[in-house]
């Protein structure tokens, strides 16, 4: 754990600057301490973690075999990464790129990283502990001072939030003024729980989302090709599971690497202009006004 990486943090408590004393990071203000395992330090508050999921407990029920999964595959950041590359091909302009051009000693933070790692000094946050996350933390109370970050990213997450604009401006706060913020977010993609999915959002609908950013780039993640696709396999499942949510959730896992060869065509029609309209995903290249 790096001094300059704690001089950016903050209490959430509080809000006074953290302390690190014999390995025991401390708030210097209100004296709360903050446990640290594996490398994970946890600002995650029980009452807020209430908010963030004891509505979403009951809905995730009906997809729970595919959480199970999604849970297991996890807990192997390789075999993820393998699983997710294989799964659809991505278009669009990926995190990693959009991060090379920083200087190298950006604080660059991932919220609700899950095992993704972006960047060798990206610094994992997320609300459950994965291989590899620094941050056990949540994205409506950051524990990072205001205006400290250079650049967050934000994969796959909005949609799974209650109140996504609430994340939003928490974001906007932790950034520095021009700060970047890159995000994907699913569009014409069924219902898919981690451990909820309340939201999808036109390019337009995103624009008025961050009205508190700079839209500089944006554009397909995954094409018009991978929604057929995705659609197609939700299908199929449905037709041949005989009623069976387990047998959906099974066969809808097996569609997305059976089917997943023809999202390559999105090489060929996902750059088009109007792809975005009809897109399985879309990303967003954006700066704090
Ligand atoms: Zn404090």
């Amino acid at each position: 754990m790096s001094v300059k990486f704690i001089s950016v943090l903050r209490c959430v408590i509080c809000h006074g600057n953290l302390s690190v004393t014999n390995e025991i990071i401390m708030c210097a203000k209100c004296q709360k301490k903050y446990p640290t395992k594996n490398n994970s330090i946890f600002f995650r508050k029980a009452e807020l973690g209430d908010r963030l999921s004891s509505q979403v407990l009951s809905k995730a029920e009906h997809d729970y075999t595919t959480l199970r999964l999604k849970a297991w595959v996890k807990t192997n950041p390789i075999f993820f990464n393998i699983l997710y590359h294989l799964s659809a091909t991505f278009i669009g302009r990926s995190a990693k790129e959009v991060i090379s051009s920083l200087p190298g000693q950006s604080i660059i933070l991932n919220i609700g990283s899950g095992v993704k790692k972006v960047g060798k000094d990206v610094i994992n946050l997320d609300y459950d502990q994965f291989i590899g996350t620094q941050i056990v933390g949540d994205v409506y109370d950051l524990p990072f001072k205001d205006n400290s970050v250079d650049a967050v990213i934000c994969e796959s997450v909005l949609e799974h939030l209650i109140y996504p604009q609430e994340a939003v401006t928490e974001i906007r706060r932790v950034l520095k003024s021009e700060g970047l913020l890159y995000v994907v977010t699913p569009f014409m993609l069924g219902y898919h729980a981690s451990p909820g999915d309340y939201f999808r959002w036109t390019e337009f609908g995103m624009k008025e989302l961050l009205n508190g950013f700079q839209i500089k780039e944006s554009g397909s993640a995954w094409g018009p090709t991978t929604a057929l696709v995705s659609i197609l396999g939700r299908w199929l499942s449905l037709v041949l599971s005989f009623g069976s949510r387990q047998l959906y959730q099974l066969w809808q896992v097996a569609f997305i690497f059976i089917l997943a060869p023809l999202t390559l065509l999105d090489y060929l029609i996902g750059r088009h202009p109007m792809a975005p309209d009809n897109a399985h995903g879309l990303y967003f290249i954006t700066y704090k006004k």
